[in-house]
């Protein structure tokens, strides 16, 4: 590949096929430390079809948009804007692109005319989260990465039981989803957002600890599950922007 950290040992065909890539990348680089997981991955995926983040600009976003930021703050970092987020979260996500340089903040939107059909008046959550979140997030995350091969979250292990046995690379189709912080605790999330002075969702000061769009989020006590304020008193614990599958939404014409 002619990068600085090329993979000698996988030839042509081993670099298109997803599912072995993931396994080669864990195996190399999966142990490291997130910063070098993050620099590793752009230098690769820059030269072999692009990489960016996704980020919510939730309670636990500055750490990793922090990393992306030392690795390259013009790096895309894409938004999933629902139509349906707190302010704050939609200022805190200016004021962190400002705080860290972050130069190409890419925001991602539904389509309009699926807003209008399925959900004009806003209040589809009510009655149908899986569809809401498939028109307002599924079908715009997959636009969303569409144009690269690999793309990192801030997801965590320790989150959900959902995301217990989460690697550090992943495939997703053709295309590698990476989870730098797989392995972070609650205490290195904490630790890092305090050394290096981060800005914090001003929603968190009131106990949202999850944060997601404003009709589907609620405070939780201290002690609980910090995603038990998602969908709360619902069955749902995933909007599906993260599950298996995502591949299949992609539209055509994406
Ligand atoms: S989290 Fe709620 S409001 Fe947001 S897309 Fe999903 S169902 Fe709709």
């Amino acid at each position: 590949m002619g990068t600085r950290h090329g993979l000698p040992d996988l030839a042509a065909d081993e670099w298109k096929d997803a599912e072995r890539l993931a396994a080669a990348l864990n195996e190399r680089f999966g142990h490291l430390p997130a910063r070098e997981i993050v620099a590793v991955a752009v230098d690769l995926f820059r030269e072999a079809g692009g990489i960016a983040a996704i980020s919510s600009f939730g309670a636990d976003s500055a750490a990793l948009l922090h990393i992306v930021a030392e690795a390259d703050p013009a790096l895309p970092v894409a938004f999933l804007d629902t139509g349906q987020h707190f302010g704050e979260t939609l200022d805190y996500r200016d004021q962190l692109a400002a705080d860290m340089g972050l130069s190409n903040i890419v925001i991602v939107k539904p389509r309009d005319e699926v807003v209008a059909a399925d959900d004009p008046d806003g209040v589809l959550h009510r009655s149908n989260t899986d569809r809401c979140c498939a028109i307002r997030k599924v079908e715009p995350m997959a636009r969303a990465v569409a144009p690269y091969r690999a793309w990192f979250t801030g997801r965590k292990r320790n989150q959900a039981s959902t995301r217990a046995a989460m690697p550090v690379f992943e495939a997703v189709g053709p295309r590698i989803r990476i989870n730098p912080l797989a392995r972070w605790t609650t205490h290195d999330q904490a630790a890092y957002m305090e050394k290096h002075a981060l800005r914090q969702n001003p929603l968190v000061a009131f106990g949202y600890l999850s944060i997601g769009c404003f009709p589907c989020t609620t405070p939780v006590q201290p002690g609980e599950d910090p995603r038990s304020g998602r969908w709360s008193g619902k069955a749902k614990t995933e909007c599906g922007i993260h599950l298996g599958g995502l591949e299949t939404v992609l539209s055509p014409s994406a």
